[in-house]
């Protein structure tokens, strides 16, 4: 249930510690947690409950059993509450049971907006095959380009956490593991020989790491083929029990690389004890480009002819990766619908749209393909009919729901890029932790219009801020709210307690938005997603772009991670993938 750091600590710590769940929260209590000197007691029991979102979100309340009062009589700051409460699970815990009259120093939420089994609606369409995408941080795919241009062939283990999203399994590579030198018995341009002392060591790597093991080799030479030879099916034979066993993954899987231009074109299988095999379909390179191969053996079909005078700006190639990227829009609104607009005519066929809201009159100013007579429809569904009349071939999905909740934030690992599209704080969050732990960029948009004391307008602010693995997150950026994000984890009814008693911000209220200036933020958005396709833009790209339409400005700036955050490469987290709790964050009850 708790970040395994956390686990560590507590373990350390507090060994008699027990941890419980509770309508989404987690509670641990701490027997005889030692007070300094000034309290009427020399110990007392803790209980400590942390609130979905942490550990972003900061640790929700605490209360003390029996209760502590300083010994000079003065009042301990906010803790003023001495309330009766009797945690269900708990209550047995602690012997003999007994309620928990408590300090408390926030009110507590035990309810989550929109829970329910309706806070889900979910519709898929269109046909759908297993696609399996090996996806690569750049720092890996830069390793494996230069090798594909050594002369002579190389080999090594890559280390990949694999994630299965029904239909759409994704590897998340983790760590290559190259043969040492002294490990080949022979190494040519056309051959190698590897002694098994060459890759064992990788396959224990493997099984501590959680991942499955790739072997990895190349096919030198600008005109090399990457596909396996009669020598590679052989090798295979030999190995493959060997790869599956010691990993402890029960999978043996294979690429193959050979240089193009600066790049690499690859193939590669997966083989899980007892079959079949499958293809490795694509590699997605996530970092300062990003990068869509297919599999070798794989024919690339040319673009219909509509797409023309976009093939005629960057080439058939990159509208061919268009239409095979899978693409997930958070939010449906004004921003929303004008980036799936422009996605759908620039030939993206893959779209899964996520929105809680139904359109209201007011949003028809804004949202495209709406009209008077989708009012009170759900947004995702008047959004995808409209695509679906731009291009019938459209594979689109909807989510009427948030990503707040763990079963549709786990949606979005089956996509190779999010757009966040929403103005609250809380899904940021997840967003912004789903860019590092599953490799998937994410580009997130705000606007802001601000006015004077009179009412008139004097701000259009508008960012588009470029999560991928080497960029600072949203938190390391402080472009999250986190007293607002707390907020919106509670129950709209919780939350005007809380703004009440002044211990959270109210939310804001409706905003306003005008379809110009949302629109423009927009296709500022897609204008990012094309440079780090086609590659335009300067060698160091910003990371951030902010648009100050009132003054007709744009600039940029770039992140980097901080040490020790997540978003940093130190902490082990690019690639998680599906460990536990999915994105080493709480989720509330759903
Ligand atoms: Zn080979
Ligand atoms: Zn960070």
């Amino acid at each position: 249930m708790l970040p395994p750091i956390d686990q560590g600590h507590l373990q350390a710590r507090a060994p008699g510690h027990v941890v419980s769940l509770d309508g989404g929260m987690i509670a641990i209590v701490i027997p005889s947690f030692p007070l300094p000197n000034g309290f009427t007691a020399a110990a007392a029991d803790l209980m400590l409950r942390l609130a979905p979102g942490y550990p972003d979100v900061q640790p929700d309340m605490w209360w003390f059993a029996p209760a502590v009062r300083r010994t000079d009589g003065q009042p301990i700051a906010a803790t003023e509450s001495r309330e009766v409460y009797l945690w269900p699970h708990l209550a047995a815990l602690v012997a003999p049971p007994q309620p928990w009259p408590v300090a408390v120093r926030n009110r507590f939420a035990r309810e989550l907006p929109g829970a329910g089994p309706e806070g889900t609606r979910g519709r898929r369409e269109g046909p759908r095959r297993m696609t399996t995408t090996l996806v690569l941080p750049g720092t890996l795919a830069d390793e494996i380009a230069t090798a594909a241009h050594n002369p002579l062939e190389c080999a090594g283990v890559l280390l990949a956490r694999r994630v299965d999203v029904g239909g759409e399994d994704r590897l998340l590579g983790r760590s290559l593991h190259w043969v040492p030198q002294a490990a080949y018995k022979e190494q040519s341009p056309h051959h190698m020989m590897i002694r098994s002392e060459g890759y064992v060591g990788a396959l224990g790597a493997a099984e501590a790491d959680g991942a499955i093991p790739i072997w990895f080799h190349t096919h030198p030479g600008e005109g090399g083929v990457p596909l396996p030879s009669k020598h590679d099916r052989q090798v295979d034979r030999d190995i493959a029990d060997l790869f599956q066993l010691r990993s402890g993954s029960g999978v043996y899987a294979t690429l193959i690389a050979s240089p193009r231009g600066e790049r690499f074109a690859f193939s590669g299988e997966l083989t899980p004890e007892g079959g079949p095999t499958t293809l490795i379909d694509r590699v997605w390179i996530v970092g300062e480009r990003w990068r869509l191969i297919q599999n070798f053996a794989r024919q690339a079909s040319a673009p219909d002819v509509i797409f023309d005078r976009n093939v005629r700006a960057f080439g058939s190639d990159i509208q061919a990766v268009l239409g095979d990227l899978r693409v997930a829009i958070v939010g449906s609104g004004g921003t929303g619908s004008a980036v799936a607009e422009q996605l759908v005519r620039l030939g993206v066929r893959h779209l899964l749209l996520i929105d809680n809201d139904t359109l209201s009159e007011s949003n028809v100013t804004r949202v495209y393909g709406s009209t008077p007579d989708d009012i009170s429809k759900a947004k995702v569904e008047v959004l995808r009919s409209h695509l679906t009349r731009i291009a019938p071939n459209l594979v689109g999905s909807t989510i009427q729901g948030m990503t707040t909740f763990k079963s549709i934030a786990k949606a979005l690992r089956a996509v190779d890029l999010v757009f966040g599209c929403t103005d609250d704080n809380a899904g940021r969050l997840v967003l912004s932790r789903l860019s590092t732990f599953l490799l998937t960029p994410v580009i997130d948009v705000g606007i802001l219009l601000s006015s004077d004391r009179n009412g008139a307008l004097i701000g259009i602010d508008g960012r588009i801020t470029t999560l991928t693995p080497g960029a600072g997150c949203l938190v390391c950026r402080n472009r999250v709210d986190m007293a607002r994000a707390a907020a919106e984890m509670r129950t709209p009814e919780e939350r005007k307690k809380l703004a009440d008693e002044g211990y959270a911000p109210a939310l804001r209220q409706v905003e306003p938005a005008v379809v110009a200036f949302t629109t423009a933020v927009a296709a500022a958005a897609v204008n990012e997603l094309l440079d780090r396709l086609i590659g335009y833009g300067p060698a160091e790209r910003p990371t951030e772009t902010l648009l100050r339409l009132h003054e007709r400005e744009i600039s940029t700036n770039r992140a980097v991670p901080r040490d020790g955050h997540y978003c940093h490469p130190g902490t082990g987290k690019w690639g998680a993938g599906d460990e536990e709790p999915f994105l080493g964050q709480l989720w509330g009850a759903e």
